[in-house]
């Protein structure tokens, strides 16, 4: 008897577990694509960082929207703040100056006690009152409204003397609120595991004190600067804005909707989905021979994304920033289709003939 209670009770704790998980609350995202139609952010060749950032977040948001434990919010479209935001700003204005002075002065008084030390990190620029307005804004907002993870979006760039000419670094970092934040726990082990979906096929920033991938900041607003966010927030520097796989007008589309997919999956990740292998690159049927100087090209790009995933690009002695995903077919993955070619028993040419291509497409294709 005393046994069958036991089972009955158990049962009944199944039932009212299983019940809290359904009706269980969405997790909160806020998706901040950087800078606006004001202030654009960096540009490269006539592209602007706004838009690309922009062009992101609504992938992410696709992403977010058609699952239903989240429940994901953006703050900018195609032509504005979303009125969400526009009103808040505007409303709010009063109290977010407050609300930016009280935060301040309480991290001074931190600082003072030497409850928490001042740890300088990567160079910021510093951005115009109305954009620092409208940052601890989002801020403010995300704590009011139960936000549980920011994600802010944006492309990378360094100084460069000549601007039609590429800088010197590239790859991904992810920031994250500096160790000694009240939020940094959380974002790290979000930003920890959307590093390891990112970790997959792209390379980390060569920036030094960005080369970690995951980069703690005590200075980025966006990560809660002042102690201002209490949820975990993240600033994911997608790359270099002046990489090839940005500038080819052929890979740019799926570049970016491979980088949303990856965080939509390193987000899943946490909350302990299934860690399966998924790209936008993949399933890809390859239709026409590839070789040395084909550039600009999805055939290019998907063949880097499979050589990489059979762990021969980057070839011996190169990194993932010497030989990044770009969609052009150069040195890297010449050598690197003779690695597979190697791999599978295939005479070692460098080009991606009909063998080959049998191969990746039985391999890769749909
Ligand atoms: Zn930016």
């Amino acid at each position: 008897m005393k046994r069958m209670l036991f089972f009955i009770t158990l049962f009944l704790w199944v039932i009212f577990f299983a019940e809290t998980e359904v009706a269980g609350a969405a997790t909160k995202i806020l998706i901040v694509p950087g800078h606006d139609n004001e202030y654009l952010g960096t540009d490269y060749r006539g592209m602007k960082e706004a838009d690309m950032n922009l062009a992101l977040g609504e992938k992410l948001l696709k992403l977010f929207s058609t699952d239903k434990n989240f429940e994901t919010h953006i703050t900018r479209n195609q032509s504005e703040y979303t009125n969400e935001f526009i009103n808040y700003f505007v409303t709010e204005l009063e109290n977010i100056h407050k609300f930016i002075r009280d935060k301040r002065s309480a991290m001074i008084q931190n600082l003072n006690s030497g409850e928490i030390v001042e740890v300088s990190g990567v160079p910021h620029n510093t951005p115009p009152q109305t954009v620092i307005d409208r940052l601890y804004g989002i801020n403010k907002w995300a704590n009011e409204n139960g936000v549980d993870i920011t994600i802010h979006i944006h492309f990378n760039d360094v100084p460069r003397k000549n601007r039609n000419l590429p800088g010197d670094y590239s790859g991904i970092a992810v920031y994250i609120p500096e160790r000694q934040f009240s939020n940094y726990k959380n974002s790290k082990a979000i930003a920890d595991s959307i590093f390891n979906r990112f970790y997959e096929l792209y390379a980390f920033s060569n920036l030094p004190k960005e080369d970690g991938g995951v980069v703690e900041d005590q200075a980025l607003i966006a990560t809660g600067s002042n102690n201002t966010v209490n949820n975990a927030a993240m600033l994911i520097e997608y790359g270099y804005i002046y990489e090839p796989i940005f500038q080819n007008k052929k890979t740019i589309d799926v570049a970016i909707s491979d980088l949303a997919l990856q965080t939509y999956l390193g987000i899943k990740d946490y909350f302990g989905w299934n860690n399966v292998f998924k790209s936008a690159y993949f399933p890809h049927n390859w239709k026409s021979n590839l070789k040395r100087g084909i550039n600009n090209s999805l055939d290019v790009l998907s063949l880097q994304a499979a050589l990489m995933r059979e762990g021969v690009y980057p070839p011996d002695g190169f990194s993932r920033n010497d030989c990044p995903l770009s969609g052009n077919f150069g040195n890297c993955t010449e050598r690197a289709v003779k690695g597979f070619q190697r791999k599978y028993n295939l005479e070692p040419i460098g080009l991606v003939g009909s063998k080959t291509r049998a191969k990746l497409n039985k391999l890769y294709g749909i």
